[in-house]
């Protein structure tokens, strides 16, 4: 009867103890998740764990995205870069600093492909206005004359002018800052297993509870999904053709613009780049789309932790080597 007592007992408490677990586990590898329009586009971010911690870190994560993406608005007056861009007011804003500091290294990279000078053609292209057109020659040439990163000096902490119509802009590279910003106050806030999608730029931080993320990838020209890829700490941008264009006598202009040329850069359609934070793989998804195909899939061979997708305006699909591993098929159900 003792013994049976004890058995019960023990069994009892076995019970007990798991459904804890059970209950614990569930609260661990909670996937909490909210959506907000953020940069033009739907932002969603999951975060495992208990929906106490996870539920304002999203919150906060959003909050930071909202102000830094006000912070490098080059139309918002408030902004540094608005200061810089009209009135030549030297920038000393650290976070500015930090993402132009890594702007002028990949310029200097990929012999000025990436510029965040290309301002001042942007503007005559009117990419961001209501009637975007093709300028004539002497509108272009007198742009081409304000672009060209050696304009710029960083030094001493403060970014500077070396002419005073230089004119700088960090759409090319402000997204990968943000969704890195959204990364680190979760992080801080105790969420450090969460994946941030921002319209398709996503970056996947630490691990989906026990197993990685998986991100699925989008053949970035057209619907199918090519496969996906199974990740932790990696980030994957896509730029292309299709996102911010216009068409004129049957032509298809985009916003990324060559420097060498001041019109839109030939050769690709769209990239996907993969890198290891999210506004290293920004700058260069631009930088290879402006590179093209050939030079652009060389660079990315030679850099450690960096694959892409690079489509060709032929139409051709080119994945880097690593990528090619790393893709996997989606199982036939799904
Ligand atoms: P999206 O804004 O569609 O995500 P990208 O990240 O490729 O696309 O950035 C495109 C933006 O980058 C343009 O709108 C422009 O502000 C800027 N840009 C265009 N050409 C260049 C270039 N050669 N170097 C740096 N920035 C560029
Ligand atoms: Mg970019």
């Amino acid at each position: 009867m003792k013994h049976l007592k004890a058995v019960l007992f023990l069994t009892a408490l076995i019970v007990a103890g798991l459904f804890a677990f059970r209950t614990y586990n569930a609260r661990r590898f909670h996937l909490e998740q909210d959506t907000r329009f953020l940069m033009d586009t739907y932002v969603t971010i999951y975060a495992v764990g208990p929906a106490s911690t996870t539920k304002p870190a999203i919150r906060k994560a959003f909050d930071r995205m909202q102000a830094v993406d006000e912070k490098f608005n080059i139309h918002n007056p408030e902004s540094p870069l608005y200061a810089f861009n009209e009135a030549g007011t030297p920038i000393t804003d650290p976070e500015i600093l930090a993402v132009t500091r890594l702007a002028l290294s990949v310029s200097r990279e990929t012999d000025g492909a990436f510029d965040i000078t290309i301002s001042p053609l942007v503007d005559v292209w009117g990419f961001y206005g209501d009637d975007p057109a093709v300028p004539d020659d002497a509108t272009i040439d007198a742009a081409l004359e304000r672009v060209g990163y050696d304009n710029l000096e960083l030094a001493g902490g403060a970014l500077r002018k070396r002419r005073p119509d230089v004119r700088i802009d960090l759409g090319g590279i402000a997204k990968g800052y943000v969704i890195g910003a959204a990364a680190e106050t979760l992080k801080e806030n105790g969420a450090p297993s969460a994946l941030i999608d921002a319209g398709g730029d996503v970056y996947a931080m630490g691990a989906k509870g026990q197993t990685p993320w998986k991100v699925g990838i989008r053949n970035p020209r057209g619907d199918e999904i090519l496969g996906y890829v199974e990740v932790m700490d990696l980030a994957v941008m896509g730029s292309g053709d299709y996102e911010r264009f216009f068409m004129q006598e049957g032509r298809r202009y985009h916003h990324i613009l060559d420097p060498q040329t001041g019109y839109p850069s030939e050769g690709t359609i769209a990239v996907n780049l993969f890198a290891a934070d999210p506004l290293t793989a920004d700058v260069w998804c631009t930088a290879v789309f402006v590179l093209g195909p050939e030079k652009g899939l060389e660079m990315v061979e030679k850099k450690a932790g960096m694959e892409a997708i690079v489509v060709a305006e032929t139409g051709e699909k080119r994945l880097s080597s690593g990528l090619k591993r790393l893709l996997k098929a989606l199982p036939q159900t799904e």
